[in-house]
């Protein structure tokens, strides 16, 4: 499979915030580009006229059609692969609001493998949805999310649980043999199975 694409922009947030959440997606584009994972992405931030028409569609009124919507332009792009988009915006916008209606237990970010919306700003946050958008599954059980449990995978210090933190997860973050292998198989990364602590 080619090198995911994906676009990000952030709305309704100021250019101190715009330029952190920046940051931790290009160092995500860093971290996951080495091993154990070595995913080549490709990151870009939205501009112009696309930025405008997604505008407009992620201030409609529910999830449903932003999603829709969000994936019909991006697929305009006329790209291999449609590409995938994280939007970085403030706790209080709509945008987030209707993003925790339509998913109650998703109480830092929806994963909807073309879209991603953040809305709490905390680099592993950041980086456990972007590894959403490369496949990667959840280290909690969905229906207990708020339980302070060790994460499924055994690993304390995975991304994928629920609610990491830096000092948690580290930087890189640690991500579970699971996750990595699931990752590198729909990459098409060659090598397969990696051991590591
Ligand atoms: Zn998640
Ligand atoms: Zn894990």
């Amino acid at each position: 499979m080619s090198a995911p694409i994906i676009y990000h922009m952030s709305m309704d947030l100021d250019s101190s915030h715009s330029q952190m959440a920046a940051a931790w997606v290009h160092r995500f584009a860093e971290f996951v580009a080495l091993p154990p994972c070595e995913v080549a992405c490709e990151f870009r931030a939205v501009e112009s006229t696309l930025r405008q028409k997604l505008r407009d569609f992620l201030g409609k009124a529910d999830m449903v059609s932003v999603s829709r919507d969000v994936l019909w332009t991006m697929s305009t792009l006329k790209l291999p692969d449609v590409p995938k988009l994280v939007v970085f915006c403030s706790a209080a916008s709509d945008l987030a609001k209707k993003a925790k209606a339509a998913h109650p237990y998703a109480l830092l970010g929806i994963p909807n493998g073309c879209l991603s919306v953040i809305y709490q700003h905390e680099p592993s946050v950041a980086w456990h949805e972007l590894f959403h958008l490369l496949g990667a599954e959840d280290c909690y059980r969905r229906n207990s999310p708020h339980s302070q449990t060790e994460p499924t995978c055994g690993h304390k210090n995975c991304v994928m649980q629920y609610a990491p933190s830096l000092g948690l997860v580290g930087d890189p973050p640690f991500i579970c043999e699971a996750n990595v292998n699931h990752i590198r198989g729909l990459w098409g990364v060659a090598g397969g199975q990696r051991s590591e602590d």
